[in-house]
């Protein structure tokens, strides 16, 4: 049998890719590093820890960063969180960790945790030692897990640490979700994802790719395993219904990124607009700057107190030079067989409070790309495909509903986690949802089992 080449090394990513997608968050060095564990207080009831979705032991692992037991820190960090090297760079700590720490009491900065959550994680692989964790005694168990990004990945490491054996399926070639595919390159690297999961496979985990299931393959699935877990994510990104959605030219911010990502895509004609004002609108925006747009609009039907991205996204994107038009509403994409513009109206407030388009503000503006982020719907529906028994998963508005403390669905069998059941969060919810699951179904077998 040949020998399977290692994730990370079968991409090729473009040295103009990695150029222009730099480290937004340069990494610790040694020196560096160490001072700022020792600024750490190591607080008894670390909000911090508090603050993080999979509770990672923050003072504990800053402290062996502080006495140079680097391993130590890593295993610490992993314990938590199998994916701490992707969620060292693409947490939003502002809002998590870091937003919880107590230096902000003293007026004083926060610790840099995600830094040096890095630092641990990248020692450890830079070191080339193997994964801290031994996969648990073999009970015979086995679960199918469909999607193979954090939710999936997270549950899988759980699993396996209990001798339970684990098969991923992905639609995609190569494993990761939008850890690998939709997350900015310059927070994490495709290529860095892909080592950390490479890392995870010591847990005996196995991946199949190219693999959509549907309704069929779900049953079959159902016949074959003990459990399936769902850590399928969300859908494609909405449309807005207008005419000219179809024209050459108008694109997602999830073909965009991930285009970018995998190096199909290395470059963006010079005017590029983005519909929408999400996170994920945001990076589609910073990218296009990237790849040489020099003149990027942002559009949005409202004002920025109502934007869903986060601040200091929006003020890395108007540092970028993304320009923000507010309360404007596209009506049509206009080209012939190219887009040339969009077209739009501005809305304005009414008594009563909903935006209404104001008469004769129609305006138009010329775009060579068209880049719609307007939410992601989710793409549950072949669970309620007749035949199935997953049809028995109960949904809400297309989410599938979830015992939030063991992941486990309405149909026993079924459990689920991540960006499926919670709308769209961040990778470290996807991982502490993947993470009870883990530990929920082998509670559930184990019980099963002793009742059989
Ligand atoms: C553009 C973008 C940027 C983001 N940036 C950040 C960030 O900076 N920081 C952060 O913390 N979070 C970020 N997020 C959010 C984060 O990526 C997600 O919350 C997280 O990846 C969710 O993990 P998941 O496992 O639930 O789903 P996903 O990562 O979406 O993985 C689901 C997997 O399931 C597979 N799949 C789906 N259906 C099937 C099927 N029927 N058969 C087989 N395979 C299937 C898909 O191919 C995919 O690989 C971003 C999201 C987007 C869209
Ligand atoms: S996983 Fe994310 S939120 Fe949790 S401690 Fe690490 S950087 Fe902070």
């Amino acid at each position: 049998m040949s020998e399977r080449i290692p994730f990370h090394q079968q991409v090729a990513i473009q040295p103009e890719v990695v150029e222009r997608f730099g480290d937004l968050h340069p990494p610790f060095d040694r020196q560096a590093a160490v001072p700022e564990a020792n600024r750490c207080l190591y607080c008894f009831d670390a909000p911090c820890t508090g603050a993080c979705p999979t509770h990672i032991d923050v003072p504990r692992f800053i402290k062996k960063i502080a006495s140079g037991n680097l391993a130590g820190s890593a295993r610490t960090i992993l314990d938590a969180n199998i994916l701490g090297a992707s969620c060292a760079r693409a947490c939003p700590v502002e809002v998590l960790c870091e937003g919880a720490c107590v230096m902000h009491r003293f007026n004083k900065q926060p610790i840099q945790i995600a830094r040096l959550q890095r630092f641990a994680m990248d020692s450890l692989h830079e070191s080339g030692s193997p994964l801290p964790f031994e996969p648990g005694a073999e009970t015979g168990f086995s679960v199918a897990l469909i999607g193979a990004g954090p939710a999936s990945l997270a549950c899988a490491a759980e699993l396996r640490r209990r001798g339970v054996r684990a098969d991923l399926y992905d639609a995609r070639p190569l494993p990761g979700g939008l850890n690998t595919y939709g997350v900015a390159e310059y927070k994490l690297p495709l290529v860095e994802s892909l080592r950390e999961i490479e890392m995870l496979s010591q847990l005996g985990v196995s991946f199949h790719f190219n693999t959509m299931i549907d309704a069929s393959k779900l049953a079959e699935l159902e016949r074959k395993y003990d459990v399936v877990f769902l850590g399928i994510g969300l859908g494609t990104i909405h449309r807005l219904g207008i005419a000219g959605e179809r024209l050459a030219g108008v694109t997602d911010a999830l073909d965009l990124i991930a285009g970018y990502k995998s190096g199909e895509r290395t470059t963006v004609p010079p005017r590029v607009i983005v519909i929408g004002a999400g996170n994920t609108a945001i990076d589609a925006a910073i990218a296009a700057v990237r790849l040489g747009a020099t003149d990027v609009h942002i559009v949005y039907r409202r004002g920025p107190e109502q934007m869903s991205a986060f601040t200091f996204e929006y003020e890395h994107a108007r540092n970028e030079g993304v320009k923000f038009l507010w309360h404007v509403q596209p009506t049509r994409i206009r080209g012939g067989k190219e887009v040339e513009g969009l077209e739009l109206i501005k809305l304005v407030s009414t008594v009563d409070g909903p935006l209404v388009p104001q008469a004769g503000s129609e305006f138009s503006l010329e775009t060579d790309l068209v880049v719609l982020s307007i939410g992601q719907g989710t793409h549950t529906g072949f669970l309620s495909e007749a035949g199935s028994e997953g049809g028995k998963v109960q949904l809400e508005r297309g989410r599938i509903l979830i015992d939030r403390a063991t992941g486990q669905t309405s149909y026993p069998k079924c459990f689920a986690g991540g960006d499926c059941t919670n709308g769209g969060r961040e990778v470290v919810d996807a991982v502490a949802d993947g993470r009870r699951a883990g530990i929920g179904i082998a509670a559930w077998l184990e019980g099963q089992h002793v009742q059989a």
